[in-house]
């Protein structure tokens, strides 16, 4: 039997082993998913023993996901975003991925949203944020980055390419825009707040939120009022269990099964 886990703090309820564990019943991989939360202090006696035990492969969740960079081989993209959530533990030591990246743009994909030649505007430009620039950037969108803090959405924009970055000020590029991602914790939690004045919102637009707690967001609401194409976090959070699960086992992930596990449980919330 294989070990896969998610190491975090706090990472009481996370959705991650009811998806993966649906995954491995679905397709007969013998396999157990567990959750790991050791003290801030302790994450890199945390990978190398995981290591040294033969756990198969982690995810990271908050607040990881930068300092595992250092502990792991972290692939390219990976290693541009500066931030690692799955860790394979193969035979030359443990491999960093980024998969938060492909879900966004598979997020997008399934809704029928075409990326290449897009123009997309990114709120947030902390982990979530990165991800999402990256991602969207490399599948050929051009991308605008728009955050609290300007400083770090016009850092950001200079290491992603093509990108524009500025502050909440410059989301009127919304109204040229085909794509926006929230990736600013706004409506989290908060069902009537949103990053982005409902005003901006138009019916060429394909909006997603990577916020799934609650599933429907304010910004998610308008977005559907005002005609866009609307995706909720909970398919990015799929999508990048998807890849997770793809990397770890080489085998093509049962989405739906995984789909079904991940909304069932945000239901019960
Ligand atoms: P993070 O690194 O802490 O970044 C938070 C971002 O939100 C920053 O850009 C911050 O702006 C912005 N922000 C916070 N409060 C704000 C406010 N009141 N007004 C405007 N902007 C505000 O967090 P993260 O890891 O990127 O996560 C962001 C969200 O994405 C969270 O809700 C998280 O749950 C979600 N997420 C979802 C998935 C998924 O699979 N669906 C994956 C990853 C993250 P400043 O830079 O100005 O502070």
């Amino acid at each position: 039997m294989q070990v896969y886990g998610l190491v975090g703090n706090p990472v009481g309820h996370s959705l991650s082993p009811p998806m993966h564990e649906a995954a491995y019943e679905a397709t007969g991989v013998d396999a157990r998913y567990v959750t790991f939360e050791p003290e801030l202090s302790a994450i890199e006696a945390a990978i190398t023993g995981a290591d040294a035990l033969g756990i198969a492969g982690l995810n990271v969740t908050i607040p990881f996901k930068q300092d595992v960079l250092e502990l792991v081989d972290p692939d390219p993209l990976a290693e541009r975003i500066g931030a690692v959530n799955t860790i394979d533990f193969g035979p030359d030591g443990p491999v960093g991925y980024n998969t938060d990246a492909a879900g966004v743009t598979r997020a997008l994909e399934r809704h029928g949203v075409e990326l290449d030649g897009s123009a997309a505007v990114v709120v947030g430009a902390g982990g979530a944020g990165r991800a999402a620039a990256f991602a969207l950037a490399d599948a050929g969108s051009s991308v605008h980055i728009a955050n609290r803090t300007p400083a770090k959405a016009e850092e950001l924009a200079s290491a992603v390419p093509g990108a524009t970055g500025g502050g909440l000020d410059t989301l009127d590029r919304i109204h040229d825009a085909d794509i926006l991602v929230n990736a600013t914790s706004v409506g989290m939690e908060a069902p009537d707040e949103t990053p982005v004045p409902a005003s901006y919102l138009h019916a060429d637009l394909a909006v997603l939120d990577a916020v799934y707690t609650p599933i429907e967001t304010r910004l998610l609401r308008e977005a559907a009022d005002a005609g866009a194409v609307t995706v909720d976090g909970a398919w990015m959070l799929l999508l990048q269990g998807v890849e997770a699960f793809e990397v770890w086992t080489g085998l093509d992930a049962p989405v739906e099964a995984m789909n079904t596990a991940l909304r069932s449980h945000l239901s019960d919330d």
